[in-house]
């Protein structure tokens, strides 16, 4: 496997950034997670805007996107793969081993592995820890992933895929690594960004391409949805089957299904 660090291609074995690099020592570092699909790069440019998003919230040099963009085809070029998920991480680079950063300006890696199809649907637990709606971090993608971490091993310990946050004020937020989706009186409604969660790319789309209300949500919804999915860039639209103790059978129900048809559907022409 090929990937490319600070400019170049470089073999994946080998390849190598500072061992004191402010991204490793102190989760100093943003990134993205790109769907490839025979080489087809999804929604290239709407990553590429949060990662710049996320880098300027951080504080870190503004990224060089003409860069990203060559080294994201190299990457999928070198590896072909019928689905990929290419990951773009620009972290502060070399710095001394404190807080403050080194003046040696950022790394960045573009890496891809090959994944599965997910299934189209899934089982999700709640976690007792909570979103903070206004801490620094909010809303970006930082590489401070340590508490999805562990809540995703919390969810795969309990036969599931997705671990939900609730936000501080105990309202749904989102989960580890997608956005939630429930379905009240036959309408799509998703928490909004106040409630902290992250600025999901196909959260966006398919409330563009369905008309989901974004709706202050109680944790309580999650017992009386009638409907639940999930939404990320490897699960597209994923309809959830369990809830903590609670079954919802018949899914995919019929309004996440007609989602994932007009999701599919326009996904293909993007
Ligand atoms: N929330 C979090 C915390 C995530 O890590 C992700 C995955 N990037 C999402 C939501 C879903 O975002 P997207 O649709 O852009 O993959």
């Amino acid at each position: 496997m090929k990937l490319w660090v600070n400019g170049g291609l470089q073999d994946q074995d080998t390849a190598t950034v500072s061992v004191l690099d402010h991204g490793l020592t102190v989760g100093d570092g943003v990134f993205e997670t790109l769907k490839a699909e025979n080489g087809r790069l999804f929604a290239l440019d709407l990553h590429l805007d949060r990662l710049a998003r996320s880098a300027r919230g951080l504080g870190l040099p503004e990224p060089d996107l003409d860069e990203i963009r060559r080294a994201c085809a190299a990457v999928v070029d070198a590896n072909p793969m019928r689905l990929g998920r290419l990951r773009i991480t620009y972290t502060g680079g070399l710095s001394p081993l404190g807080s403050e950063r080194g003046d040696t300006g950022p790394s960045l890696v573009v890496a891809i592995g090959e994944v599965g199809r997910r299934p189209d649907s899934t089982a999700v637990v709640t976690v007792p820890w909570t979103r903070n709606e206004r801490g620094a971090l909010t809303g970006l993608k930082t590489t401070s992933y340590a508490e999805n971490v562990l809540a995703l091993a919390r969810a795969h310990s309990q036969g599931a895929s997705e671990a939900l946050f609730a936000n501080t004020v105990g309202r749904l937020c989102e989960g580890t690594g997608s956005n939630v989706f429930v379905v009240l009186d036959g309408r799509i409604h998703t928490p909004p960004l106040t409630s902290g969660c992250l600025a999901g790319i196909t959260r966006r789309l398919a409330v563009e391409w369905t008309g989901a209300q974004e709706t202050d949500l109680p944790m309580g919804v999650l017992d009386s949805a009638e409907e639940i999915f999930l939404t990320s860039t490897l699960r597209d639209i994923q309809a959830v089957h369990r809830v903590d103790a609670r079954e919802l059978p018949g899914t995919p129900g019929p309004v996440t299904a007609k989602a994932m048809e007009v999701f599919a559907e326009r996904a293909a022409l993007l």
